[in-house]
């Protein structure tokens, strides 16, 4: 071998070995999420995979899925239900249903005040109104008036807490295409995202309700009246710490048999997975695709 091909063939196992150690860091620094489903009052079974595959694309992410027993199950069904949390960065749930054994819930807890993440989509957060720790991750919950606060932001952007008892409880109005409002632009989930944005068709949750403690409201949508809203800013994605832990909430992502399109949207799966690195570590590296909505008007 001459000395070039000698010194060619060097940097060639160099450069090899370099790939190779990129792409191990690659894999030890994946975020590992744990992807909660099994009853919903919504299409949880095709949400799955388009959210599992979205957050993997991202080369960011290793999804892994829990799947609850179905509805109205014996007891004895749930004994195998004891997802291992603390296996995972971020637990993201999209469960809506019968209440989890005892032991299950205190290790979300555990898990949680710990220093583990948990991101809540859309009516997850009417899961579990009998869960007081759960319903203080979440803040507020699909829950009616006289459950607990109601929190809201004014026109100046200041927040509003309106007390239990008073004001509408959680509902919303007919599905449209709303305008989503950043209100915490500096946060690392909203950094870079456009002050304003279109979502598409989606409910708009109003008057949710809880103890509202903490929370860091990062994005909100106006209520239209003419579309059976509150006429006020409704919190969209916030932010709650829980323990040594990070919880996100996003209300948006209604789902129906023939139409995917609110999880299927650029901002949803994007304020997402970025959720989900946030409340993982605290963090965001994703950038903002290319095809994220801009210029709501
Ligand atoms: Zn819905």
């Amino acid at each position: 071998m001459s000395r070039v091909k000698i010194v060619r063939a060097a940097t060639a196992i160099g450069a090899a070995l370099l790939i190779a150690t990129a792409a191990n860091a690659d894999a030890a620094e994946k975020v590992k999420v744990l992807f909660i489903e099994g009853q919903n009052n919504h299409v949880w079974e095709t949400t799955t995979p388009l959210l599992k595959a979205d957050l993997e694309k991202t080369g960011r992410f290793e999804v892994g899925v829990a799947t609850t027993p179905p509805k109205k199950s014996p007891a004895a069904a749930w004994d195998s239900f004891r997802p291992d949390f603390k296996a995972y960065d971020v637990v993201l749930t999209n469960y809506n249903g019968d209440s989890w054994p005892a032991p299950v819930r205190k290790a979300l807890e555990e898990y949680v005040s710990g220093g583990g993440g948990l991101v809540v989509m859309h009516a997850a957060n009417n899961a579990f109104p009998d869960w007081p720790a759960y319903n203080e991750m979440i803040g507020l919950g699909w829950r009616d008036a006289k459950y607990g606060d109601r929190l809201t932001i004014d026109d100046a952007g200041k927040v509003v807490r309106t007390p239990k008892g008073e004001g509408p409880g959680a509902g919303h109005g007919a599905r449209h295409s709303f305008a989503v409002l950043v209100r915490k632009p500096d946060h690392p989930i909203m950094k870079g995202l456009p002050p304003i944005w279109p979502h598409a068709i989606d409910e708009l949750y109003h008057g949710q309700r809880g103890p509202a403690k903490d929370m860091d409201v990062l994005a909100t949508a106006y209520s239209a009246p003419s579309k059976g809203g509150t006429g006020t800013n409704e919190p969209m994605v916030w932010a709650i710490p829980f323990g040594k832990g990070r919880v996100v909430t996003n209300v948006m992502g209604h789902t129906t048999a023939d139409d995917l399109g609110a999880v299927a949207a650029a901002d949803f799966r994007t304020l997402i997975a970025r959720s989900c690195e946030w409340a993982a570590t605290g963090a965001v590296t994703l950038p903002v695709p290319a095809d994220f909505p801009t210029a709501a008007k």
